[in-house]
């Protein structure tokens, strides 16, 4: 199966026209940046929709900015957060200072994915409705414990939006939360209040303040799918003591997930090698990876026990 079932091909510039051919009868194939999209058809995994919806043209949903909430207080009203649209690319996520000042973790996945030509044209959006286990931008936008935006044409035309937290929006390899007359809109990772004590993935990620690294596994700096991705996100105290630690694991489940009995080891204490040891035991053990092309779930538990430890040994020692 490729394209040629397609009968008509529309690029609105208009959010609301957009939603509206998603659900008309039949519905509609949502095309962004097309490198996932392009090569699943020509592999006949793909069964696309008579309808050959672009939405790349549409303003509203790309940008990055930073929504600061309506009050200090999250419980009072949104949290403030940086919206990221779900037509951001790779290089963008990579290059934008709002984006590397606020989620630097995210912008160093961005790094690693793929080759300049398809970061020009992969979009966030795409990566995160492919739903793949070993997508780059997931593992760190779970750590980041980000919400998805979805949005649908109500029965009285207004555009409607929810938001999922980005581990709920998942189901399994290749499927995710998603209506099928919705878009995913934005991305908004959680930013502090000003004032507040914990600031989420600010600074360099050493010393005190946040720490945050990730690791993408895989031959090749680039261009590889990686056998297992892992990020990770704390705060540490003058004191030295860790607070909010998260740890997402990629490609060794069926979708992304937070290595919890991990987090909890190391959540309150001051990391040391026992303890950074102890830790990555528990994230191998907790993990559920599969062989398969890539690697064997043996090697993978081996990657994931590996590279946690070198990763909390390294933020040990910043
Ligand atoms: C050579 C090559 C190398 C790659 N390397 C990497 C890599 O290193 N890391 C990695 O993670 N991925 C990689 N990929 C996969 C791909 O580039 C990414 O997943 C990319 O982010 C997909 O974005 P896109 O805009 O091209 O999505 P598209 O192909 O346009 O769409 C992907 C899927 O999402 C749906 N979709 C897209 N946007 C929306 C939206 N806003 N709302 C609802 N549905 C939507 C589409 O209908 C489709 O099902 C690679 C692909 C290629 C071809």
């Amino acid at each position: 199966m490729t394209f040629e079932a397609v009968d008509r091909y529309v690029a609105p510039t208009q959010l609301r026209q957009a939603l509206a051919l998603l659900a008309q009868p039949g519905g509609a194939t949502v095309l962004a940046g097309g490198t996932d999209l392009m090569p699943q058809a020509q592999a006949g995994r793909l069964k696309p929709a008579r309808t050959l919806l672009n939405i790349r043209r549409i303003a509203e949903l790309d940008g990055v900015r930073l929504d600061e909430g309506s009050e200090r207080n999250p419980a009072h009203g949104p949290a403030p957060a940086l919206v990221l649209g779900a037509l951001v690319t790779m290089t963008r996520l990579r290059r934008d200072p709002l984006v590397r000042a606020h989620a630097p973790l995210l912008a160093e996945a961005a790094e690693h994915f793929a080759s300049e030509q398809i970061r020009n044209t992969a979009t966030l959006g795409g990566n995160l409705c492919n739903a793949s286990p070993a997508g780059d931008t997931l593992t760190p936008l779970l750590a980041l414990d980000a919400e998805v935006e979805l949005v649908r044409l109500a029965d009285d035309g207004t555009v409607l939006a929810r938001r999922l937290p980005i581990g709920a929006f998942f189901t399994g390899p290749g499927r995710a939360a998603r209506g099928a007359d919705e878009l995913l809109g934005a991305v908004r990772v959680p930013v502090a209040a000003p004032g507040a004590v914990i600031r989420i993935a600010v600074g360099t990620g050493t010393g005190t303040g946040t720490v945050w690294r990730f690791h993408k596994g895989g031959t090749r700096p680039a261009l590889d799918i990686s056998p297992i991705a892992i990020a990770l996100v704390a705060a540490r105290g003058a004191d030295g003591l860790l607070g909010g630690v998260r740890i997402a694991l990629g490609a060794v489940a069926p979708t992304p997930m937070r290595a919890q009995r991990a987090e909890a080891l190391l959540e309150g204490r001051r990391l040391d090698a026992g303890l950074a040891a102890a830790a990555a035991e528990a994230a191998a053990a907790e993990c559920r990876p599969i062989d398969d092309v890539r690697a064997s779930a043996w090697y993978r538990r081996e990657l994931v026990r590996n590279m946690l430890q070198r990763m909390l040994d390294d933020v040990a020692q910043a």
